[in-house]
């Protein structure tokens, strides 16, 4: 039967083989009335941590505060400065903001859309305390000049590797190259939870032990509280989901590998660029993106077909209405970061997709570049 539209999610299709014995236990786990920071829990975050090859990993509320969370336990605040990136979702820069220090941009590469590390070493001051770096779209950024710099002036990495969920560099997965990881299981992500949801990873113990207090009021035993801390815990019933597709995880990547090289071998010959990828990197594919000067109309035409096309991200971290106070963005300012909001847009990319979706979506951008040009 020929089709007429792809979605961009099917949460079905990630609990088909699971769902008996997961729905069971949740079933349980209700009724129980044991909640809060649990064995399943506990669980989770032990094979978590095994599977990233971190010591610990602290599961927290969601992305957002994994990011957070991991700033203030590094005592990163007022008059600090941390360097990112501009071309980075919304929370990356928001967790900075939120601690009180002073986010410090840089423009991205044009070939892996990440980070330019030569920028990240001119902007470093006495006052930059973190190197906060994005793999962004599910592929790890190049480390090693990035390593250099933080040996060189003694800056912790930290990871934003919320859409990097099993990616590597030179064999080392997101989240355990830098000093902490940070992680979202938000129901868009790789791993996905049926809510709100994230996970931090490190492997200093100290590092964890304060995480552990700061997600939980600062505390160290009921009535103790030894810091301002937050709430921001794991929810057990989202880990038991989590541990479940932790299992599938890699099996799921790879599929979305296989579907961006089939997209690749299909658009090869248009007008369009791709994030660059190979050795030593394992990408993820957390998002396929196409690079076309056309991108609005070709955005248009794909939804016009009932293809679940959207825009990562629009709108440059520089120009932002809530950063206004913070960040003083100048058109011009980060050009490359500019050019991609304006050029690149996201196909579906869902481990369960047909060949016939991918089909579909390929004929129809072939189609929009022969027939409009
Ligand atoms: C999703 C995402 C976050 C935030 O995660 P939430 O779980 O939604 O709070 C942060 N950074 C990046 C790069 C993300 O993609």
């Amino acid at each position: 039967m020929p089709i007429n539209q792809v979605s961009r999610y099917n949460y079905k299709h990630q609990f088909e083989t699971i769902k008996d014995k997961l729905f069971l236990e949740i079933y349980s786990s209700i009724l129980e009335g044991d909640y809060i920071l649990t064995e399943a829990l506990k669980k989770f975050e032990n094979n978590f941590a095994r599977y990233i090859g971190s010591n610990h990993t602290i599961g927290v509320n969601s992305g957002t505060d994994a990011l957070y969370l991991a700033l203030l336990s590094l005592k990163i605040g007022k008059g600090d400065e941390v360097i990112t990136v501009a071309n980075t979702f919304h929370a990356t820069v928001l967790a900075i903001i939120l601690t009180g220090a002073k986010p410090i941009l840089v423009d991205c590469d044009l070939d892996n859309y990440h980070m330019i590390p030569q920028q990240v070493e001119s902007s470093i001051s006495s006052n930059t305390k973190a190197l906060l770096v994005v793999h962004l779209y599910g592929k790890v950024v190049n480390m090693k000049p990035l390593i250099d710099i933080s040996t060189k002036y003694n800056i912790p990495i930290v990871e934003d590797a919320c859409q990097a969920i099993g990616a590597k560099w030179k064999g080392i997965r997101a989240g355990n190259i830098g000093l902490i990881g940070c992680f979202s299981f938000h129901p868009s992500k790789n791993l996905a939870a049926a809510g709100d949801a994230g996970g931090i990873t490190t492997n200093n113990s100290e590092l964890s032990n304060y995480l552990c207090k700061l997600r939980h009021f600062g505390q160290i035993k009921q009535n103790e509280h030894l810091i301002l801390g937050l709430n921001s815990k794991l929810d057990s019933l989202q880990a038991l989901i989590l541990d479940y597709k932790l299992s599938l995880i890699d099996k799921w990547n790879s599929q979305r590998s296989k579907i961006a090289n089939k997209y690749k071998a299909s658009l090869n010959h248009l007008p369009i660029d791709f994030q660059d990828e190979g050795k030593p990197y394992e990408h993820v594919y957390h998002l396929f993106l196409i690079r076309t000067k056309r991108r609005s109309e070709l955005l248009q035409y794909l939804r016009n077909y009932g293809i679940d096309a959207v825009v990562r991200y629009p709108v440059p971290i520089h120009f932002q209405e809530s950063f206004k106070d913070f960040i003083q963005g100048k058109p011009g300012q980060f050009p490359n970061t500019e050019s991609l909001s304006k050029e690149t847009l996201c196909l579906p990319i869902r481990p369960d997709m047909s060949d016939i979706e991918i089909e579909y979506i390929c004929t129809n951008i072939i189609r929009f570049f022969n027939y409009k040009y």
